[in-house]
C-alpha cells in the first residue's frame, strides 16, 4: 500500500458550517453514512472537494460520489429529500466516469427552488472511505467555496475479492418498493446491515452486481421503484445475511414503503439450479461444439523488497518501454478500430501519471519494481471493481491486463503456451483482452467466462476473431473437467454440458454453410448490387472511424453512408481542435476516396450517446429530449466548429452532410444557414450536399415538405421504430416487439420515399434494418435508393440483393404494407421465396 499523506478535502460550497450532529435526519446525524460536515449553502455551484474520479452520479442529480486514486472517497449530497424532486433545480456539470480536479464545479443547483420545494438546502460532504478524519475548521461558521476545511488519510481497502467456485446462495428476486430505488439513504442504511457480516454480498439487477457493503456501488446500479433484484452471498453466515438482508430490502432501507402491490416478500432461499445447459449472456454471436479446456489463472510470485531504487526503476521503466512496443504491435495488427482502440487505451494506462507516481513512491520507500507496480495497478483496479458500474469495470478489467503484461516483463516470465487440443472451449473466471487477442482460432473454436459482459472489451475482441463467446455464466462451470464435450450456443445464451448429437449436427452444418457463403460474398465483394432483372441499388457503409472506413472499402462499400461523427470523440475529455478535426475527417475522405460518396452526420449527442465534453443537465426522458439537431442549435458553437473542419477536409463534389434527429423545417433552415455561413467565411464557392435523417415520425409524415429543401433523406430506422412504437431502443422486455418491420415504420419509409422521388431526391436507409438480410427485399421494393450497412455486412447485402428479383420485391412491398404486425411480415420473408427460377 502506497505511503499516502494525508488529503486535504475543501468547502465544496460557501455557506454556514454546521455539526453533522444538527443535522435534522437520522442517516446522516448517526454517521451511518460516513463522517463529514454539513453546510447550509449560500452559494449554488457545488464544486469538488478533492480531485479524482466521478464515481458515481445520481441521475436526479443532487447527490454524487468522488473517489481519489488513494481510494478517499466522499459523497456530496445537495439538501435532505432532494431525491424526490426528480432532478429539477439540478443541471449537472460532469458525467460519471469523468476525472476532475479538486475546486471544479460539478453540479449547479436553483437554491430557491429548492428551497420552495425541498425539505431542506443542507448539503452534506460525508467521507465514506478514509481514515484519521480531522476537522480543521472545528469551529461552526462561515466558509469560502474550496476553503481546506478538513484532512483525511487513505484506508486500507477493505474489498474483499469476488467469490470463486460454485457455492454463492442466493436470495429470491424482490421488487424495489422505494419510490426513488436505492438512493444514497437506503443504500447507505444496506450497506451497513451488510458490514455486519463476513460473507462476500452482492446486489443483483439483471446482469448489474454490486458490492453490497458499499455504499457508492449500490448507488451506482441507480435502481429504480419497480426494479427486480436479488442478493448474492457467500460465506459461513451467508445463509444468515440472505435472510436478514432480504428483509432490510422488503422493509423499504428504512424508508417508508406503503405500496402493497410491491411489497416484497422474501422468499425461501435459492441454490444456483444444476442443470445440463448453463445460461450466460450472448457476447460473440455463433454456435460450436467442442472440449472444455479450462484456463487458470497465473500467480505470479514477486519479491517485495529492494535496496537499489535507481535499478528497480530503470527495470520498470525498461518494462513499461517493452509493453508499449507489444501494445502497438497489436494495434497494427488489429483487423478493425475497435479491436486497436483496446490495444490504444491499454498504451495510455503504461502513462497514467497517479500510476507511474504510485508505484515511484514506492520503489522510492524501498520496494521490488514488481510489487511496486503490482500495487499500483491492484489498489486502483480493486477500488473500481468495488464501486460497481460497467464503465470502472471495464477499466479494471483492462488495468489488471496491462499490470499483469508489464509485471511479466519485469520478472522475465514467458507466457506459458498451454497446449491446446482442436475444438477447444476455453472456460475461465474471466479473460483477460490481452488473452483474447492471442487466442490461436485454429483450436479454439469458442469461449465462456463466468465474468465480463456483452459489451466489455474481451467481447468485441471475440466478435473482431468470429468466435462463440458467452459471459455472466454461473460459476459452477469452472468445475468443469477439462475434456468435457460441450455445446456453445452463444445465440441463444447456453452452454449445453451434455449436447445430444443430433443438436450437435445440426450447428455444426449450418456453421460450415455460413462459414462457405461468407467466403463466397467476400470474394465477390466488388461486384455491383444489381438485382438479376437488373435494378441497381447503392450498398454503402455505416462507419464510426477511419480504419472502419478503409476496411468498408475493401468490403466493396461503395461509399459511406452514414459516418456517425460523435463516435469519433467519445473517449475525450476535452472538445477536439480544429485540427484535429480536420485531420480525422481528411482521413476518413481519403480513406473513401474521390469516387464515392462521404455521408457525414453532425454531432449526435444526447440520448444514448453523452459526450463527456459537451455536460448536459439530467433529463428524465433524455431520448425526448436534447438530441441531434436539438442541441446543436441551442448550441451553435458546437455545429459551427464542426462544419468548419468538415468544409476543410473533405472534396465538396462527394461530400454530404446530413443532420440527425430533425423534426422542424425551421431546423433544416437554420443549419443551412450556419452551413452557408461558415462556407462563405472559408471561401468556398460550392456547397456540399445537405440531408436530413427521417428518423422522427414527424419528419417522415412532412417529408413532401421537406423535400425541395434537401439533397436527400437517409432512415434512421433505429429511432424511428422507437419513436413510432413508443419503445424505447434498449428496452430490454420490449425487444421482441420493437421491431423495425412493423407495417407503421414500412409506411413512414414508404410514404418518405415517394415524397423524395416526387422531387427528383435519393433516399437511403442506414439503420440497422438495412443490414438485416431478411429486409433488404422489402427496402428494396418500397424504392430505397441506398443501403447504408454494418461493414462486416456489406458483401453479405451485396450478395443477397444480387439474387433478388425486383419486380417480386415490389410486388411484396405492396403487401407487407397492408399487414397487422411485424410478425406477418416476418413470416412471408421466406429467404427464397424472392429468387428468380433459372
Ligand atoms: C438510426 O436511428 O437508425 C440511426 C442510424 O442513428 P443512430 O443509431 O446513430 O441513432
Ligand atoms: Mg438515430
Amino acid at each position: 500500500m502506497a505511503i499516502s499523506p494525508q488529503l486535504e478535502l475543501l468547502a465544496p460550497l460557501a455557506g454556514v458550517l454546521l455539526a453533522l450532529d444538527d443535522v435534522p435526519d437520522p442517516v446522516f446525524s448517526s454517521r451511518l453514512m460516513g463522517d463529514g460536515v454539513c453546510i447550509d449553502p449560500t452559494s449554488q455551484v457545488l464544486c469538488a472537494p478533492l480531485a479524482g474520479v466521478v464515481s458515481n452520479r445520481q441521475h436526479t442529480g443532487h447527490a454524487l460520489s468522488i473517489t481519489h486514486d488513494t481510494g478517499v472517497q466522499v459523497l456530496l449530497h445537495i439538501g435532505l429529500d432532494t431525491v424526490n424532486l426528480g432532478g429539477a433545480g439540478f443541471s449537472a456539470l460532469v458525467v460519471e466516469g469523468q476525472r476532475v480536479e479538486a475546486g471544479q464545479p460539478l453540479i449547479e443547483f436553483d437554491a430557491d427552488y429548492l428551497a420552495l420545494n425541498a425539505r431542506s438546502l443542507l448539503t452534506l460532504m460525508l467521507v465514506i472511505s478514509g481514515d484519521g478524519f480531522v476537522a480543521l475548521d472545528a469551529d461552526q461558521g462561515v466558509v469560502e467555496s474550496g476553503q481546506p476545511l478538513l484532512l483525511v488519510r487513505p484506508r486500507e481497502l477493505d474489498v474483499k475479492p469476488e467469490v470463486q467456485g460454485g457455492e454463492a446462495l442466493h436470495s429470491a428476486a424482490q421488487l424495489l418498493a422505494n419510490p426513488n430505488g436505492l438512493h444514497a439513504r437506503p443504500a447507505g442504511v444496506l450497506a451497513q446491515a451488510a458490514k455486519s457480516f463476513d460473507s462476500v454480498i452482492y446486489l443483483h439487477r439483471q446482469h448489474e452486481t454490486a458490492n453490497a457493503k458499499s455504499l457508492v456501488a449500490i448507488m451506482a446500479l441507480q435502481t429504480k421503484y419497480g426494479d427486480s433484484v436479488h442478493l448474492s452471498a457467500a460465506g459461513h453466515d451467508a445463509q444468515a445475511a440472505i435472510t436478514a438482508l432480504s428483509h432490510v430490502l422488503a422493509s423499504g432501507c428504512g424508508e417508508s414503503v406503503t405500496s402493497a402491490t410491491l411489497a416484497p416478500q422474501p422468499e425461501p432461499l435459492v441454490q444456483q439450479p444444476v442443470s445440463d445447459v448453463l445460461r450466460g449472456v450472448c457476447a460473440s454471436a455463433g454456435a460450436a461444439f467442442g472440449h472444455v479446456v479450462q484456463v487458470a489463472a497465473c500467480t505470479l510470485e514477486v519479491v517485495e523488497n529492494a535496496t537499489d531504487a535507481p535499478h528497480e526503476r530503470a527495470c520498470l521503466q525498461d518494462a513499461l518501454a517493452q509493453a508499449d512496443s507489444q501494445l502497438q504491435t497489436l494495434r497494427d495488427n488489429a483487423s478493425n478500430t475497435a479491436q486497436g482502440d483496446i490495444f490504444k487505451a491499454h498504451q495510455a494506462l503504461l502513462q497514467d501519471p497517479s500510476l507511474l507516481e504510485h508505484a515511484d513512491e514506492l520503489i522510492d520507500a524501498g520496494k521490488s519494481a514488481g510489487h511496486a507496480w503490482r500495487s499500483a495497478t491492484e489498489t486502483t483496479s480493486t477500488l473500481f471493481k468495488s464501486l460497481g458500474g460497467q464503465l470502472l469495470a471495464e477499466r479494471a478489467l483492462d488495468l489488471d491486463d496491462v499490470g499483469q503484461r508489464v509485471l511479466k516483463l519485469i520478472l522475465g516470465v514467458h507466457d506459458n503456451t498451454q497446449v491446446l487440443p482442436q475444438h477447444a472451449i476455453l472456460i475461465a473466471e474471466q479473460l483477460t483482452p490481452s488473452q483474447t487477442a492471442a487466442l490461436d482460432t485454429r483450436k479454439v473454436v469458442g469461449f465462456a467466462t463466468v465474468g465480463g459482459g456483452a459489451t466489455s472489451h474481451v467481447a468485441i475482441l471475440a466478435r473482431a476473431l468470429g468466435l462463440p463467446a458467452l459471459c455472466g455464466v454461473a460459476p459452477q462451470v469452472l468445475t468443469l473437467a477439462n475434456g468435457t464435450p460441450v455445446l456453445l450456443n452463444a445465440d441463444a445464451g447456453e452452454l449445453h454440458l451434455q449436447p445430444d448429437d443430433a443438436l450437435v449436427e445440426r450447428l455444426e452444418v449450418q456453421r460450415v454453410q455460413l462459414q462457405q457463403r461468407r467466403q463466397h460474398d467476400v470474394q465477390h465483394a466488388s461486384l455491383a448490387a444489381c438485382t438479376r432483372d437488373g435494378h441497381t441499388i447503392e450498398i454503402t457503409a455505416n462507419i464510426a472511424s477511419q480504419a472502419e472506413a478503409e476496411q468498408a472499402m475493401t468490403l466493396g462499400a461503395q461509399g459511406v453512408g452514414l459516418l456517425r461523427s460523435e463516435f469519433l470523440y467519445l473517449e475525450r475529455n476535452s472538445a477536439p481542435t480544429h485540427e484535429e478535426q480536420v485531420a480525422t475527417y481528411r482521413a476518413i475522405a481519403d480513406a473513401v476516396g474521390p469516387e464515392h460518396n462521404l455521408v457525414v452526420r453532425t454531432l449526435d449527442v444526447g440520448g444514448d450517446k453523452p459526450l463527456t465534453y459537451v455536460p448536459m443537465a439530467h433529463e428524465t426522458n433524455p431520448f425526448l429530449g436534447m438530441r441531434g439537431i436539438r442541441l446543436c442549435l441551442e448550441r451553435p458553437e458546437l455545429l459551427r466548429d464542426q462544419l468548419r473542419a468538415i468544409l476543410a477536409s473533405a472534396d465538396l463534389a462527394r461530400l454530404h452532410i446530413m443532420l440527425p434527429m430533425v423534426t422542424h423545417v425551421s431546423e433544416l433552415h437554420e443549419a443551412r444557414r450556419v452551413l452557408q455561413d461558415e462556407a462563405q467565411r472559408a471561401g468556398l464557392v460550392q456547397l456540399p450536399k445537405l440531408g436530413i435523417m427521417i428518423e422522427v415520425p414527424a419528419a417522415a409524415l412532412m417529408a413532401d415538405v421537406f423535400a425541395p429543401h434537401v439533397d436527400f433523406f437517409s432512415i434512421g430506422t433505429n429511432d424511428l421504430t422507437q419513436y413510432t412504437l413508443a419503445m424505447d431502443r434498449d428496452h430490454p422486455r420490449l425487444a421482441s416487439q420493437a421491431d423495425s418491420l412493423h407495417p407503421a415504420v414500412l409506411r413512414l419509409i414508404a410514404h418518405t420515399v415517394k415524397a423524395a422521388h416526387a422531387h427528383g431526391k435519393w433516399v437511403g436507409v442506414c439503420g440497422a434494418l438495412a443490414s438485416e438480410p431478411q429486409a433488404v427485399p422489402v427496402l428494396l421494393g418500397l424504392g430505397v435508393d441506398e443501403l447504408s450497412v454494418s461493414v462486416p455486412l456489406i458483401p453479405t447485402i451485396k450478395a443477397q440483393v444480387r439474387e433478388l428479383d425486383f419486380n417480386a420485391c415490389t410486388t411484396l412491398a405492396e403487401q407487407v404494407l397492408g399487414f397487422e404486425s411485424a410478425q406477418q411480415v416476418r413470416a412471408v420473408l421466406q429467404p427464397q421465396s424472392l429468387v428468380l427460377e433459372n
